[in-house]
């Protein structure tokens, strides 16, 4: 049995889409990093102990199981072309999307009356839209559903823009990273600077990560790549703004969590 439920978490990991994977465990693994005790104690309770990094992608996983389908059109968000920033009352207005999510995810896992599957469940959602959140394609347009009609050849392979975001160029520096994607999250973790770290931590709007998202969207668009689609040097072009999302997703991510699960302070005297 332990053999069979191993497989078929191999065979769940490899499902995991939005920032393919490697991107969600990269960015959970750097929140995690950062989690006080107390706070990585509550995180390990309501996970059973899974890791934080596997249960980001676990809303990736469930993609396939229709009783989950109220879940798909909550990692994104759509803006009108021509748009120059995220607007929540032109942009929420058409139902959940990954910006609201984050704000009523948090709240349930902050609500320790409910019960725990349903805060756990809350968790998970959370360690995942935070990622997405920050994908620039995942706040993106309609028309080509985030880029994922934008055909581009890859490294000589098919592929499309989002799927170049998701997966495409961490792969790219996988292949030159022994250890794989947890060898590559302690590298950005440990590059983090001080100044960093504080700057994205002390933003906690979701909108705001949105929007900084949909700046780079915008630019992704303007500087769309060449004929030879995307390669090394469109890689090296946007890698530090790949990397620099990933950082931030973590580093918030993992503000977030420690702002969310602390004790609730002392009732206060009336
Ligand atoms: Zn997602």
């Amino acid at each position: 049995m332990r053999h069979i439920a191993a497989i078929t978490l191999l065979l769940l990991a490899r499902t995991c889409f939005a920032w393919g994977g490697e991107g969600h465990r990269i960015v959970g693994a750097i929140a995690a990093a950062q989690l006080d005790k107390q706070t990585a104690k509550a995180v390990a309770e309501l996970l059973d102990d899974e890791t934080v990094a596997d249960a980001a992608c676990w809303a990736d996983e469930v993609r396939s199981d229709k009783q989950y389908d109220w879940i798909k059109p909550l990692h994104y968000i759509n803006v009108p072309r021509g748009a120059t920033s995220v607007d929540m009352q032109r942009d929420g207005a058409k139902g959940e999307q990954v910006v609201s999510s984050i704000a009523k995810y948090r709240d349930i896992l902050k609500d320790t009356s409910r019960p725990k599957a349903e805060r756990a469940q809350a968790l998970k959602l959370l360690l995942h839209f935070v990622g997405d959140v920050h994908q620039p394609m995942h706040v993106s347009f309609k028309e080509d559903l985030g880029g994922n009609k934008l055909t581009v050849t890859s490294f000589g392979k098919k592929s499309n823009m989002h799927k170049v975001w998701d997966t495409d160029l961490i792969q790219r520096r996988l292949r030159d990273t022994k250890g794989g994607w947890a060898t590559m999250s302690a590298d950005l973790r440990q590059a983090i600077t001080d100044d960093q770290r504080k700057a994205w931590a002390a933003s906690t709007n979701p909108v705001d990560w949105a929007n900084e998202s949909f700046a780079i969207t915008v630019q992704l668009y303007a500087k769309a790549p060449g004929n030879d689609g995307v390669n090394d040097d469109y890689y090296k072009q946007w890698s530090p703004t790949l990397n620099a999302r990933l950082q931030a997703a973590g580093v918030r991510l993992g503000a977030l969590l420690n702002d969310t699960l602390k004790a609730p302070a002392s009732p206060k005297k009336p």
